[in-house]
């Protein structure tokens, strides 16, 4: 959030005037010291100007491309430049200290997907490669790579959550 802020100015340049209140961008959680800022920090879900009658992120323009990722990719900051961690990983998400890939979601809602059929099978572990090192860092993901190499079906190891075999190997 505080990086955000920094950036105030050019992010307004990238969003609706009606929003270009910084102090309405962010809504805080309880009490949570796992996070820097010591509790859950949210963006504010605001009026979806393109879908009438529901709300959606208030970095989220009406031509559905997040502000923070372009004035990122405008103003040189890479990847994931100014974007929320959560917001960078997805599909690909922490969940009590599991990293793990939401097919839920757009079961939910309907177009809410991102994936896209690929032209060869490929697991998805590399696909997200760069998510994975956001939360695993370079040598934690080469850890995953190795044991992924070793065919997880036969290194069905209790060290290694089902839920991260699974998303990480498209496995069922
Ligand atoms: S990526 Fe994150 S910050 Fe950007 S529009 Fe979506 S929810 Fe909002």
């Amino acid at each position: 959030m505080p990086r955000i802020l920094e950036w105030a100015e050019i992010i307004k340049s990238y969003l609706p005037r009606e929003r270009h209140d910084e102090s309405k961008w962010f809504e805080l959680g309880g009490p949570d010291p796992r996070f820097p800022e010591g509790c859950e920090v949210g963006t504010t879900a605001v009026d979806d100007s393109a879908r009438p009658g529901q709300t959606c992120c208030v970095f989220l323009r009406p031509d559905r491309i997040c502000a923070l990722q372009l004035a990122s990719k405008e103003h040189g900051q890479g990847w994931p430049g100014l974007k929320p961690f959560y917001c960078a990983l997805y599909p690909l998400y922490l969940e009590d200290g599991v990293l793990t890939f939401d097919d839920v979601t757009p079961l939910d809602f309907e177009d809410s997907g991102c994936r896209r059929p690929a032209c060869e099978a490929r697991p998805l572990y590399t696909i997200y490669r760069e998510e994975a090192i956001l939360v695993l860092g370079e040598d934690g993901y080469q850890e995953l790579c190795e044991k992924a190499s070793g065919d997880f079906a036969q290194d069905a190891s209790p060290k290694t959550p089902r839920s991260l075999r699974r998303s990480m190997t498209n496995e069922k």
